[in-house]
């Protein structure tokens, strides 16, 4: 059993809503009213104590430098994750191995997209494709901040 999780966070990736983000969660729930038959899809919005990484799973493809364009060893990055999950990511800043460039895990060019994140409203199994850019738009404006989204399977 596998599931697909289509997920809206702030591009920011410490920033939260200072406001209860109602607003925006009924607009997500407009966007995937879940199935015909009339099974709602589940929604979660999570507060991060620390930094998280948001990642796609199974959808990732492969991990590109933002300096040179060299594609980065997807077991490097699963290494870096783990050295940082016991401080919650206290710095995302990291030296990539293909060039040496100093740079931040959040700026890594990543195919799918993944993110870091504070703040997170999940939607699980869809039903749906991603996020068109108008509705990023309005979860952004219901949000208070720009949002970018992340397609997970797992
Ligand atoms: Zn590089």
């Amino acid at each position: 059993m596998s599931d697909d999780v289509l997920s809206a966070i702030p591009t920011a990736p410490h920033w939260q809503p200072e406001q209860a983000p109602e607003r925006a969660a009924s607009i997500v729930e407009e966007l995937a009213p879940g199935l015909p038959n009339g099974i709602d899809v589940e929604i979660d919005i999570t507060w991060h104590d620390a930094l998280t990484v948001v990642d796609c799973g199974q959808n990732l493809q492969k991990i590109g430098c933002p300096q040179c364009g060299a594609s980065i060893d997807t077991d490097w990055w699963a290494d870096q994750l783990e050295a940082h999950y016991d401080d919650g990511f206290a710095t995302l800043a990291v030296v990539v191995p293909c060039c040496g460039a100093a740079t931040s895990l959040d700026a890594l060019v990543y195919d799918w997209s993944c993110g870091f994140a504070r703040f997170e409203i999940a939607v699980w199994n869809p039903e749906r494709a991603w996020f068109s850019d108008e509705e990023l738009t309005a979860i952004a404006d219901a949000l208070g901040h720009p949002v970018m989204q992340i397609r997970a399977h797992i």
